[in-house]
């Protein structure tokens, strides 16, 4: 088993490479090796693995994962001030490391992946995992894209069913794996349910990291699902949800009315018809199956009326809007 040799710690390097926190890229250092141990450990064995390691900062999930057997790891870092720390560490770790500076929003991590860590989608999950203490300012839109890229099997997933171990602030990692009736339950549990198996594996005090973040942090895994629990294209999925959640405490009738002009009032019925789900049940209520059969009578309807999909509730709101608007100005105008 390869072991680091003897380095400065964390706190060491910090201070010697004057590596003070910047807030606008959300950076929060996790300085307890005991904290850091505990998240590899959660992703399971990284025998033989790859690993991509999002945003390392000063490198302390990057020791423990390098402290297990993993064979490759990966770390993508936006911010070029920690680059010549983590060469303290690839320099440490016998060739296994490679550090690339750069954004990950935007990075297609199948690029720096070996292709012999490819696996069948349908096969066991393959030894590549990706791991991130995530700046809480990307990783919502983060997640949003990896699992788009999930439902196309494209990025790092052309590789197969990578698995995923990423903190959240503890509200997110709640919505994430919150189940219907639950009241965290939100457009972001549907999304990341019909994709993946995700579960919270435990919970940081804020106060556990360096500048310590208003609010705790969750640790979640996800496991990229052999088949979809939705069977449709991400969009479609996201527009329903986008749509079904916008009110999630009131009848899904209610909600699924933004989705036609409102002229076409029947199409709603004609919905609740079609998915057998009953129009008086609540979104947040909803299962994901459920919500997976909405999404197959809209496509179906879609199929019959497909000027349907580019009506846009909003924007026939911000008209009415606007129109008030000219309203007031003009009487406003008369009075004066
Ligand atoms: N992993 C370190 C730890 O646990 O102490 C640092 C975690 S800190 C919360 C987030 C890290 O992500 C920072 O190092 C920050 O520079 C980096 N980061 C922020 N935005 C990024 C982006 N778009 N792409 C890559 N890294 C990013």
């Amino acid at each position: 088993m390869i072991r680091l040799p003897p380095l400065p710690t964390i706190q060491e390097i910090i201070r010697i490479y004057g590596l003070s926190a910047r807030k606008k890229l959300s950076q929060n250092f996790l300085l307890d090796l005991n904290l850091t141990r505990k998240i590899i450990k959660t992703a399971g064995n990284l025998k033989d693995c790859c690993v991509v390691e999002v945003g390392p900062g000063p490198g302390g999930l990057t020791r423990s994962i390098l402290n297990t057997e993993v064979e490759k790891l990966i770390v993508i870092e936006k911010d070029g001030r920690f680059v010549p720390s983590l060469e303290i560490l690839s320099d440490a770790s016998h060739g296994r490391m490679k550090i690339i500076q750069g954004d990950i929003l935007g990075f297609d991590m199948s690029d720096v992946v070996p292709p012999e860590y490819t696996c069948q989608w349908q096969d066991n999950t393959p030894n590549i995992h990706v791991i991130g203490n995530l700046p809480f300012s990307v990783s919502t839109p983060l997640i949003i894209r990896w699992l788009n890229s999930i439902s196309t099997q494209s990025n790092l997933w052309s590789r197969g069913r990578a698995a995923m171990t990423l903190t959240f602030q503890k509200e997110v990692a709640e919505r994430i794996i919150a189940p219907p009736r639950s009241e965290y339950r939100c457009r972001l549990s549907v999304m990341c349910q019909y994709l993946c198996n995700v579960s919270l594996k435990f919970s940081i005090p804020g106060k556990a990291f360096v500048p310590p973040p208003k609010v705790d942090v969750g640790v979640v895994k996800f496991v990229p699902r052999r088949e979809p629990l939705i069977r449709q294209s991400f969009a479609l999925v996201e527009r329903m949800n986008r749509h079904l959640f916008h009110h999630p405490n009131k009848f899904c009738f209610k909600s699924l009315g933004t989705l036609f002009p409102p002229d076409r009032e029947d199409l709603i019925w004609t919905m609740v018809e079609l998915s057998g789900v009953d129009a008086q049940i609540r979104p947040f209520e909803l299962t994901n199956e459920q919500v997976g059969q909405l999404c197959n009578a809209y496509a179906t309807i879609i199929g019959q009326e497909p000027d349907i999909l580019t009506y846009e509730f909003r924007s026939q709101k911000s008209a009415k809007e606007r129109r008030q608007k000219v309203t007031k100005v003009l009487a406003l105008e008369q009075r004066l």
